[in-house]
């Protein structure tokens, strides 16, 4: 069995920065916004999340947040850069950084792209499982909206939109790896175990 635990992990809502926009006037706001292609991403929503990956190093990030379509290394250096603001603002240089992007193969790091992402995003979740995953895959999701399945419920942990990861979403993670079963038995397209 395969003790990798798949994060599949949104972006908007989850890890990026609504704190610092919010408290910006709106023309700072747009400048703030502009230092990076993307929205620049939470320091602290992304240090619970490093956190999670260093106590926990086998966890592996599928990014399913419609961010997916830019290419891996900008998505990276969206979050290093995240890593490194925590770092400037703690005054500690040396956290080390652990969050690993699933390297099974070079697509494997996101989900599917559906070109209209009209779809539910579990559905893109169960065909991210049914290419890359065994049948015993654990797995959590981290997304802000719920549009997921009931056979995704007990790996769910939802965040507020406007506040991405909090300690109360890190403790729950906490409590969630320490007794996470693998769901996919109850998938749709469960196939026969060979
Ligand atoms: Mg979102």
């Amino acid at each position: 069995m395969d003790d990798k635990v798949i994060i599949f992990l949104d972006a908007d809502g989850v890890v990026n920065n609504h704190d610092i926009l919010f408290t910006l006037p709106d023309k700072l706001s747009e400048k703030f916004n502009a230092q990076e292609r993307h929205p620049p991403l939470s320091p602290i929503a992304v240090g619970y999340l490093n956190k999670l990956c260093l106590d926990n190093p086998n966890i592996r990030i599928v990014f399913s947040s419609t961010w997916r379509t830019s290419p891996q290394d900008e998505i990276t250096a969206c979050f290093k850069n995240a890593h490194k603001r925590l770092c400037a603002a703690s005054k500690v240089r040396n956290i080390p950084y652990a969050i690993q992007f699933d390297d099974t193969t070079p697509e494997s790091w996101r989900t599917p792209i559906n070109p209209d992402f009209s779809a539910p995003r579990g559905l893109e979740i169960d065909k991210w499982l049914e290419i890359y995953a065994s049948q015993d895959q654990k797995y959590i999701i981290i997304d802000d909206d719920s549009d997921f399945f009931a056979w995704h419920m007990p790996c769910f942990i939802q965040t507020h939109g406007f506040n991405g990861i909090t300690l109360d979403d890190y403790f729950n993670l906490c409590d969630l790896l320490k007794t996470l079963e693998p769901t996919l038995q109850l998938r749709l397209d469960l196939k026969p175990r060979s």
